[in-house]
This record gives structure tokens, sequence and C-alpha cells, in this order.
């Protein structure tokens, strides 16, 4: 983008987005770039080759097309260094590994994604790495968890399922003073809405696969790093040989163009979902960060620029016994929702929320928890969807 504003210029989110990266006049005028697939990479004599002084080398190693999206991502998060990895489980999961050895401690928060728990309780366990969970609500009392050998702090805000808030910088501020490494999972929120780096975290992954794809059409992880942790992560990732398609670096790169847009309709659609579901009698609960009555929105106001499109809410169901059939009810008659996992796509999905993992942060006990990712549909039509469900539940 240099050269295109002046540097002291603010410049809007949406500007960035559609101009950030090389400009066209290095692809002969074309506005995108193109994609350059590749294993091999060929050197134009044997001293170059022996020198490691060209700029790419093997297809694993990264290509101009991850690299632009890599570039594009650092621009965003603030990032010295970026990983582009097949999952977003593998980009939560390639820090810890990078950054943890046996015999060290790890503090998890408790209201994690639920597939990163079972990687700390299959994986880091077994490699013995002491891991203990903390609730989200914890704020600087996270000291008192901190042991000699605890490497590393684990965020995720708002928390999967139940979004829960986290005090980030005073959190971050607590375990550097301890010398920990602190990762932040920041899918919910993606670069637009939060910077982690900016509030002290180290690393900062996301589920491409979410917003920044858009579509339901691509996985992908991404590492975002400070300049302390990067070459450690770098590294790490050179021994295990992750890597995506030049395909699919393509398609986030696409993805992020609209990214802006599309997560303004989603964050109002979304609280326009949220505020109604609120006022009716057979809600017991919403768990949406932009609600004035959820515990964790002064945080949220605080940190946060926006809100995307997930979010739960409780149906009221007073016996326990009753829960799982009035979820299942509701769920089977919507038609917009569909009854899918993952979110950030164009299109609204609905599941029951299942906390039987959590430890600590046990979630709400008034009823089954019902989590919505508000596509972009018109509001209207989804509102209607969701009367059928609550139709549904009162004959259940
Ligand atoms: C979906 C998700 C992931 C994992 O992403 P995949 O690409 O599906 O592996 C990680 N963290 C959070 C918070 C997610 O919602």
């Amino acid at each position: 983008m240099a050269g295109k504003a002046d540097a002291h210029e603010e410049i809007g989110i949406n500007t960035r987005l559609a101009h950030m990266g090389p400009g066209p006049s290095e692809r002969h005028g074309f506005v995108n770039p193109g994609i350059q697939r590749g294993s091999t990479v060929l050197f134009p004599n044997a001293q170059v080759m022996r020198s490691e002084s060209q700029k790419y080398t093997y297809g694993t190693h990264g290509t101009p097309t991850t690299d632009a999206l890599c570039e594009a991502l650092n621009e965003l998060e603030g990032s010295a260094g970026t990983l582009l990895l097949p999952s977003g489980l593998a980009a939560v999961t390639l820090p810890f590994i990078a950054c943890l050895s046996a015999g060290d401690h790890m503090l998890m928060v408790d209201s994690v994604y639920a597939p990163a728990r079972r990687f700390c309780e299959n994986v880091l366990k077994r490699l013995g790495i002491e891991v203990d969970y903390y609730d989200p609500a914890i704020g600087i009392g996270l000291e008192s968890l901190i042991k000699p050998n605890t490497r590393l702090v684990h965020m995720e805000a708002p928390a999967s399922n139940t979004f829960e808030m986290q005090d980030v910088g005073a959190m971050a501020a607590v375990a550097k003073r301890h010398g920990c490494v602190v990762t932040m999972d920041n899918t919910w929120a993606t670069p637009l809405y939060f910077r982690p780096l900016d509030h002290g975290v180290d690393i900062s992954m996301h589920a491409a696969t979410k917003y920044p794809s858009g579509h339901s059409d691509i996985l992908m992880g991404t590492v975002s790093a400070n300049a302390e942790t990067w070459e450690r992560l770098k590294a790490a990732n050179r021994d295990f040989g992750l890597c995506v398609t030049a395909d699919d670096a393509y398609q986030i790169l696409r993805g992020l163009r609209t990214m802006g847009v599309r997560l303004a309709h989603h964050m109002d659609s979304a609280l326009d979902i949220a505020h109604w579901l609120e006022g009716r009698a057979d809600v017991a609960e919403v768990l949406h960060p932009g609600l004035t009555s959820f515990p964790g929105h002064a945080l949220w106001k605080r940190d946060f620029k926006g809100a995307s499109g997930v979010f739960s809410f409780v149906l009221k169901a007073d016996r326990p016994e009753d829960w799982t059939r009035k979820a299942q009810a509701f769920l089977n008659a919507l038609t917009y929702f569909g009854l899918g996992y993952s979110w950030g796509g164009y299109e609204s999905l609905a599941v029951h929320v299942y906390l039987g993992d959590r430890r600590i942060c046990k979630g709400p006990t008034t009823g089954p928890i019902i989590r919505l990712q508000i596509g972009l549909e018109d509001v209207k039509d989804l509102k209607a969807d969701l009367e059928r469900g609550f139709a549904a539940v009162r004959e259940a």
C-alpha cells in the first residue's frame, strides 16, 4: 500500500483490506495476484543452490502466494511473522509444541475450544507437560496459579460456546512478568475487532476456516507472532513441515478483501437477533458480549472494536431431564439454520452445545444452550425460522 496515501492519514479498515499487498503494476495490471503452485524450485547454478541466498527454495517453505497472505495478516495483526497451517486446530496446538518441553507447566483457560483441551490431555500430558485450567474470569488472580515451571498461558476470548470474556491486557502483563509466553485464540473477533499483540499477547492464532474464508469451503489456521517468539515458531514448523496449498492461500486472501463488510453485516444481524431473543419468555439467557446484560460486556466494550456473528442462548427449561428433547425439537424445526459445526460462512448454523468437558467454568444451568452462527440472510427470515423452533419446543 506504500505510496498510495499519506502515512499519517488514518486509513479505514475496509480501505486497507481493499488495497493491502503488492500493487497491480507488479503483475501486468491484473488486480489480483497469481496462484503459484509448486514443490520444486529451480536454482540457476550449484553455487546459488548451496548458498541459501535464493528467496524461494522449496514449496513447504513458502511461495509468493502464501507470502502475500502472510504479509496481509502481519499487517492486520501487527505481527513479525505468520505461519499458515492446514487447520485452525493445528494453529492452536503448534505454538504449544514449539514453546513447551517435558517438565514445563502451562495454564489453559477452562472455556477453551474443546479440541484444544483434548490436545492438552492426550498429547501434552503424554510428553510430560503439566496442564492446569483456569477460570476465564480470574483476571490478575492468574498470578496465584503460576508456578516456577509455568512457561505458557493460553487465552481465548470470548470463550467458545459460552462467550466469557478475559482481561487480556492485565493477564498478559502478569504472565509476562513471570516469563511465560502468552498465546490467544482470536478466531471470534478476527484482527479487525481485536488485535491481541497490542494487548501484550505474544502469539495470536486463528481458524481462518471461519470469517477469513467466509464461505464454508476452506480449512486453514494462521499463527501470527511478535518478534520475540517468531523465530522459535518458524523453526518448530520447519521440523513439522506443515503448509497449505497456494490455491487455498489465494482463497483466504480473496476472503480478506470482503471480510470487513461481511463482519459488519454479521455483527448487526447477530445483535438484532440477540436483543430480540433477550426479550422472549421462552429464553432464559442470551450469551453475547455485546449485550449490556452479559457479565463480560464491560471488557468487550473496553477492548473490542466489534462483535462477530456467533453467540449462544439458553432455552428456558426447568427440568434438566427435558433439556435434550427440547433442544432437539428446536433444532429439528429450523430450515434456514443448518445443523453443522464451524461458523463464519455466509449461511446460518445452529448447534446444541455440550459443556461436559468443563471443570471450573460450567456455564449456564437454566436450560439447554443453543449456539447460533448468524449468516448473511435477511434477519426477518432468520427470526421466522427461530419462531418455528420455539413453536416446536412448546409442543415437545
Ligand atoms: C473452529 C475453531 C478452531 C479450529 O478451526 P478448524 O479449522 O476447524 O480446525 C479453533 N479455535 C476456535 C475458537 C474455533 O472456533
